[in-house]
């Protein structure tokens, strides 16, 4: 194994240890990722822009500021280099949301997120690829290109963030950032066998996260490990008076939760199955690898149950009530106006800015994006209000009810990311519901507002990762990092590594 081989392939915790002892720098480690970045590219495409200068610049800003004994007081990340979804606004650097219609669009500020990113001397390494507008489960809604999942190039990464999952699952990024507004980290974490993290609604900032349904939506960490994903949630967690939707409150100690899992005892701790979410439309593979885990729980101390949430079944049908409305309100800013593209009227078209408004959104959004808009705008409109939006609500209250009870009888629930491992390009592209059922156990915790994340849960027999999601009460996040360090560890020993151990990574042979 090279020396950059070995290097991508330890944790980002690991590659932090390594900087504090002086063993290696943050532009070392910024290089040997451009260096599978450039070799995995041509097979995964993952990313829509390497931001190589800015982080080689990054880190040796970082690693000047470690030689005069400068980088003390620094998160425990610091020098680690880290891919962003292009959802994601980022001074000085392309951002599209893989639309057309922001296509050339340099941002003139830095979301919150990467403002602490930076402050804590994180390099970045570029913009990963996403559905348009984070809209889809596959990645295949990009209006630039397809990312391929590292297990099975024949197949999605999952969506709407399967560029960052992608670059994180193939070592070109020890970690990355996604936005989450109804499973868009935790399912291609799922479908690429790493760790993928849903913040409770107000835990992150969302300032300088591009809209797409707000009350939904919420950024959060991507990694191979669960410590990484408590680490990186650390930096970019905590209040923001920039975001009003922001939780005045200090991060709980989720890198203390994570260490504490790993020591695998769980004596005590209740774990309530979420009944709704398993039989019908689970695949038989995801289905047995989800009970395997669940067993490695019980075998740990826990105390397993079957808890039942009745108004369950519904959210996937408030979801595309409300997620759509709240599309059609956010979307409405991509006027050809003020930013992006703008398609003036062919002649013999009267050119006003009517006119101007719909050539430009024609020409710029995508199929699935019209769609959408369109759903939303009548959902929303006199007369259809209280009929679709209107109950979609009442669902939503219902739902976070249901969650409410079942935290009366569980510390934690658990279900699994996604009814089926990763599938092949095209085969759900041309029906809509069919991509929608992706999500039926995810999208309940962005009802909710809840934290969940989804970790590795070994192959299924297809030879694909399966996902298995952990699910906490509002602000506990905390709670859900200690089981799922503590599955991740028992599975390790049981399979004698971690999962990308059997991943066969072609592109990394050449270096
Ligand atoms: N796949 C879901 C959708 O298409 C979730 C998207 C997301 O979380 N951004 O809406």
């Amino acid at each position: 194994m090279s020396d950059v081989t070995e290097l991508v392939r330890l944790t980002a915790a690991e590659m932090a240890e390594r900087i504090r002892r002086g063993e290696v720098s943050s532009r070392e480690l910024v290089e040997a990722h451009l260096k599978v970045i450039e070799a995995a590219e041509p097979a995964i495409r993952a990313f829509l822009a390497v931001s190589a200068d800015e982080a080689l610049a990054q880190a040796d800003a970082f690693d000047a500021r470690r030689a005069k004994g400068d980088a003390e007081g620094l998160p425990e990340l610091a020098g680690v280099p880290i891919a962003i979804k292009d959802m994601i606004v980022t001074k000085g650097i392309e951002t599209t949301a893989a639309s057309k219609i922001l296509k050339g669009w340099i941002p003139p500020y830095d979301a919150t997120v990467i403002t602490r990113l930076k402050a804590a001397g994180m390099p970045l390494l570029g913009k990963t690829n996403l559905d348009e507008f984070a809209q889809g489960s596959s990645t295949e809604h990009s209006a630039f290109q397809t990312t391929h999942n590292p297990w099975d190039t024949t197949r999605v990464p999952g969506g709407s963030g399967g560029g960052s999952a992608a670059a994180v699952a193939s070592f070109e990024a020890p970690l990355a950032l996604g936005t989450d507004t109804g499973g868009s980290i935790r399912q291609p974490g799922a479908l690429t066998g790493t760790v993928g993290v849903k913040p409770t609604y107000g835990a992150v900032s969302r300032f300088g996260a591009i809209a797409m349904a707000s009350s939904l939506d919420q950024i959060g960490p991507v990694s191979r490990t669960v410590l990484d994903s408590a680490l990186l949630q650390e930096v970019i967690g905590g209040h923001d008076r920039r975001d009003s939707t922001s939780i005045p409150m200090p991060v709980p100690p989720l890198a203390k939760a994570a260490r504490e899992g790993a020591r695998r005892d769980l004596t005590g701790l209740r774990v309530g199955l979420v009944k709704e979410l398993s039989g019908e439309g689970f695949q038989p593979g995801v289905e047995k690898r989800f009970s395997e885990a669940v067993d490695l729980l019980r075998d740990m101390g826990a105390e397993v149950t079957e808890v039942s949430l009745p108004h369950l079944p519904y959210s996937l049908g408030a979801y595309y009530i409300i997620m759509p409305s709240e599309v059609s309100s956010n979307l409405a800013r991509y006027d050809g106006m003020r930013y992006g593209l703008r398609v003036m009227p062919p002649e013999g078209v009267p050119q006003t800015a009517a006119n101007m408004m719909a050539y430009t959104r024609e020409a710029g959004f995508g199929d699935e994006v019209k769609r959408r808009i369109i759903l939303g705008t009548y959902a929303l409109s006199a007369g259809y209000y209280d009929a679709w939006y209107g109950s979609a609500q009442k669902v939503r209250t219902l739902i976070i009810r249901d969650f409410e009870a079942a935290f009366a009888q569980a510390d934690v629930l658990v279900a699994p990311t996604s009814p089926t491992t990763a599938f092949r390009f095209g085969e759900k592209t041309d029906d809509p519901p069919a991509m929608y059922m992706n999500d039926v156990a995810t999208i309940p915790a962005n009802l909710a507002g809840i934290p969940a994340m989804s970790v590795p849960a070994g192959l299924s027999d297809d030879g694909l990762p399966v996902g298995f999601q952990f699910l906490a009460p509002q602000k506990r996040d905390d709670v859900m990092y200690r089981p799922a360090a503590a599955l991740e560890a028992a599975l390790e020993e049981r399979n004698g590594g971690p999962i990308w151990r059997s991943m066969k990574t072609d592109w990394l042979e050449s270096l």
